[in-house]
């Protein structure tokens, strides 16, 4: 815990760390300590973590990186955090992210963009760690802390996962619980770890699961040891390559370690078999449908009566001018983006043409998923982004939509429910670290961090 408060101080320019909580690590480790001399050390008993900023902590700073929730400090633990502390975690602090979770940058955040710790080459530009759980990548590539809380609506643990050289897990819809977690779209929000490697995963994310009475959608399942399940035996498994993950104008480099990947799984003896889902093409619109439209409803809340920041009034103001300057100054460029697009998508006119549309859409692209299981694939190999980590501000000013494109090889997995994993199998030739994705079937997350294992 020392060390990694000492890593925090001189890693300020990753901006990664947005509120620290020293006090708190240094009670959590002194108690660790006393739990470990009384011989009744819990799996995570004095490791030290990072949180990102969308999990509410109690009495701690937890704004969704947005300016709306400036001053917000919940007078509740959020589920899963309150499982990793009782399961002996130390919190570092809470981390950086795209605000209210929308982004693949993190350049969307209240405060300011979290940098990767790679470096192109000699090449000194600072580099987006990915988004929206920036931070959290960050953190764990930089060994700022041993892992991380993420997040994951349509990417958001995989991309920056990818992207810093890092694990990332985003499990089956309805592992973890939400309870806590400030909402994005409820029906593909899940939270996962970030961590340096597999195993790690595996011991955070078994902390992180469960049920629970507070989440309705909190699967009533027992979760296996996932840990005992590393083996490393694949052998006789079946591995699904889906042809629609072949994009047109896809890096040379990434085609190269999908490729290296699927000869790393046959190696180890797993039967390599070419499958088609395809509805694929249709799962970025459905995603920028539904998940919209789920924000724009989630974020009705923040009004300025309830939470954390409101507008500066005038004379003469009544209460529909302060939700109105409460909203405009409180939520950035992106959340309002999303607001108004979900509110189109949602109102009478259009909810047939374009909510109604995704949501069947996203039940083709989950039936697609189910056919491939149904014909005896265990798991798909996919690359996890479409490129390497891009510069800090080479996609702004664009068209939001190639922002969007980030999401190609994740959002799929969001829609079907499904838990998908991001594994660092690479460097390109600038030597910037890339992932390949493994994508499970429902629950069966102990058999994709096993297959993962062995791709590592
Ligand atoms: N990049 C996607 C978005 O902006 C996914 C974000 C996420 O998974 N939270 O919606």
């Amino acid at each position: 815990t020392e060390a990694c408060l000492t890593a925090i101080e001189g890693a300020g320019a990753l901006n990664a760390f947005v509120h620290k909580t020293p006090e708190i690590a240094r009670e959590q480790a002194a108690a660790a300590d006393a739990r470990i001399k009384s011989g009744d050390a819990p799996a995570l008993c004095g490791i030290p973590l990072g949180i990102k900023d969308l999990f509410c902590t109690k009495g701690v700073a937890s704004q969704a990186a947005s300016r709306i929730l400036e001053g917000f400090r919940p007078e509740y633990e959020s589920t899963v955090t309150s499982q990793l502390f009782d399961a002996g975690a130390v919190m570092l602090g809470k981390l950086n992210m795209d605000e209210f979770a929308m982004g693949s940058s993190n350049e969307t955040s209240t405060y300011g963009d979290a940098v990767n710790p790679w470096r192109r080459g000699n090449d000194d530009t600072a580099l987006t760690p990915g988004g929206s759980s920036g931070g959290s990548a960050s953190a764990v590539a930089a060994d700022l802390c041993l892992g991380a809380t993420g997040t994951d609506t349509g990417g958001s643990i995989r991309q920056p996962a990818a992207f810093t050289g890092i694990t990332g897990i985003k499990p089956t819809y309805g592992r973890c619980s939400r309870w806590g977690i400030v909402a994005f779209a409820s029906s593909l929000d899940q939270a996962g770890p970030m961590t340096k490697d597999v195993r790690d995963a595996a011991i955070m994310l078994q902390a992180m699961c469960g049920h629970d009475p507070k989440d309705s959608t909190s699967a009533d399942l027992a979760v296996p040891d996932f840990e005992v399940m590393l083996t490393g035996d694949i052998r006789g498994k079946k591995i699904g390559i889906p042809k629609e993950y072949h994009m047109d104008g896809m890096p040379a480099e990434i085609d190269a370690l999908w490729a290296e990947g699927r000869a790393m799984l046959r190696d180890a003896g797993a039967e390599i078999v070419d499958i088609s889902l395809p509805h694929t093409k249709y799962a970025l619109p459905a995603y920028y449908v539904i998940a919209p439209a789920e924000a724009s409803s989630n974020l009705a809340r923040y009004d300025g009566v309830r939470y954390g920041h409101r507008a500066k009034l005038s004379h003469g103001d009544g209460i529909t001018e302060m939700y109105e300057k409460t909203r405009a100054e409180g939520f950035g460029e992106e959340v309002k983006r999303r607001v108004m697009v979900g509110t189109y998508v949602l109102s009478a006119g259009f909810y047939d043409a374009y909510y109604n549309r995704a949501r069947k859409v996203r039940t083709l692209i989950k039936r697609d998923f189910e056919n491939a299981f149904d014909a005896g694939i265990d798991a798909i190999l996919t690359p996890a982004t479409p490129s390497a980590a891009f510069g800090l501000g080479e996609m702004q000013d664009a068209d939001p939509v190639k922002m969007y494109l980030n999401d190609v090889f994740t959002v799929t997995v969001n829609l079907a429910g499904l838990p998908g994993i991001a594994v660092p199998t690479g460097v390109d030739s600038q030597g910037l670290p890339l992932g390949l994705q493994l994508i499970g079937r429902p629950w069966e997350e102990g058999d994709l961090l096993n297959t993962a294992y062995a791709l590592e």
